[in-house]
């Protein structure tokens, strides 16, 4: 960052930098929305990104007609709002514009092709050591910014290995402009899994969507207002169950019995169930007419993968030209983060929302709270004001010693 005073004592035979503000992994927008906090209690940081660009998720990672989930008032974060003429559910440029401005306004310049290999905190220098190829960073806090959608998910399909054509995860899909007249399997029911199947129909291919859990799909919107606004609104005066109840009845009276579609309802109602395994329901754009008029073709779980298509569990067989994995994202924290036990083997905050921010040591995690950009922002205003108390009481010891 600009505000970063030449605070970094190099040693360049070690390639050894002591940092004095906290050591920021990761510039995706919990990154920089932390660092945006930082600043405006006065508190420098540094942001070491492994990609060479901000929002590297968004920027390299999605497809070309994504756009935000949620409404945008839902999506903004800390300290700079989206730009008035933005529509109520932004794109992914839009996305990325927005997020290129907030780093240009606050002066936030990662260190940008730095993996973090190890990070791990030292009890004798009390200060956290961070790895990355060619240096070691040291200093006495770490904020963890890695992202629940860190890693594509690739499951093991028996056989995908002697499919003829291409197997592409959806962190690789663009458009379906690639895949014109193509028979299609989608394997994967989410968000990623319903778009990317809507968006194959547009540049007319064929998908077939292997739907192998249940899954709560909701109308993006319930009279002309956001489905999660509803919830969000129903959930202060009602209990869950009974908003749960309430957007289970609309789902039902304005998309019909979604369990004829082949996609079957969990017994758990949607919000429920996301709060209790972050699954999140699906919000159709446009998919379920598309299933309606037996465009997407939905399909039981796949048993294996034959050179030419793919065997189904209910016994039937089909050919495909090609096969995309919409199966999710995982956190790589556990690949990298050492000698903690705050994070689970999935790479998640033990301590369930709103307390997974802060650890022992300095130690601090933002954007993992499976409440997309609203838990980010939550979450880099509880780690910068913490911070920030120490911050002061630091520096005014240091002040102290100065005087003496
Ligand atoms: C298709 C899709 C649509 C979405 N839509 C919405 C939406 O509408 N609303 C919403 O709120 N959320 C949405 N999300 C959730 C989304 O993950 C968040 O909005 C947001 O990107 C999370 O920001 P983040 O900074 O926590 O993680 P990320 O955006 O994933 O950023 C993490 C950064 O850390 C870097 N990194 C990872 N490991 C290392 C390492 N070892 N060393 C250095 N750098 C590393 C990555 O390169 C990346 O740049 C969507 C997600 C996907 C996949």
């Amino acid at each position: 960052m600009a505000s970063l005073r030449k605070q970094e004592e190099d040693n360049d035979e070690l390639n050894c930098l002591f940092v004095h503000g906290p050591i920021i992994v990761g510039a995706g927008p919990s990154g920089l929305a932390v660092a945006a906090c930082l600043q405006e209690h006065a508190v420098p940081s540094l942001i070491l990104e492994r990609s060479d660009c901000i929002a590297s998720l968004w920027q390299q990672r999605t497809y070309d007609r994504l756009k935000l989930h949620l409404p945008k008032q839902f999506c903004q974060l800390p300290l700079l709002n989206f730009p008035d003429y933005f529509p109520k559910y932004p794109t992914k440029r839009q996305f990325i514009s927005y997020m290129e401005s907030y780093a240009k306004h606050f002066s936030i310049d990662p260190k940008f092709r730095q993996p973090v290999l190890r990070a791990e905190f030292d009890p004798l220098t009390g200060l956290w050591t961070v790895q990355t190829q060619d240096f070691h960073y040291f200093s006495r806090w770490l904020i963890v910014a890695t992202g629940e959608n860190a890693e594509p998910v690739i499951p093991e399909i028996p056989g995908i290995d002697r499919f003829r054509g291409p197997v592409l995860h959806t962190s690789v899909y663009k458009s379906g402009s690639e895949f014109q007249k193509q028979r299609v399997l989608v394997v994967g029911c989410g968000n990623s899994g319903m778009e990317v199947s809507l968006d194959l129909c547009r540049h007319n291919a064929n998908p077939h969507m292997v739907v192998r859990n249940s899954v709560h799909i909701l109308p993006r919107e319930m009279f002309g207002v956001s489905t999660f606004s509803v919830a969000m609104l129903l959930i202060k005066w009602l209990p869950l169950r009974l908003v749960d109840k309430f957007l289970l009845l609309v789902a039902n009276f304005t998309l019909g019995n979604t369990d004829k579609l082949g996609l079957r309802r969990p017994k758990t109602g949607p919000i429920e169930l996301k709060n209790a395994t972050g699954k999140t329901p699906v919000l159709d754009v446009g998919a379920l007419s598309q299933i309606k008029a037996g465009k997407i073709k939905v399909v039981e779980g796949v048993k294996e993968i034959t050179r030419n298509g793919a065997k189904f569990v209910d016994g039937q067989e089909r050919e495909f030209d090609s096969i995309i994995l919409a199966t999710g994202y995982k956190s790589n924290v556990p690949s990298w983060l050492k000698g903690t036990d705050f994070f689970t083997q999935d790479g998640m905050p033990k301590p369930p929302f709103p307390n997974g921010w802060k650890g022992e040591n300095g130690l601090y995690a933002v954007g993992f709270t499976r409440r997309g950009l609203l838990g980010t922002s939550s979450d880099a205003r509880n780690i910068a004001t913490d911070i920030a108390d120490q911050w002061r009481i630091i520096n005014k010891d240091i002040r102290k010693k100065e005087q003496l």
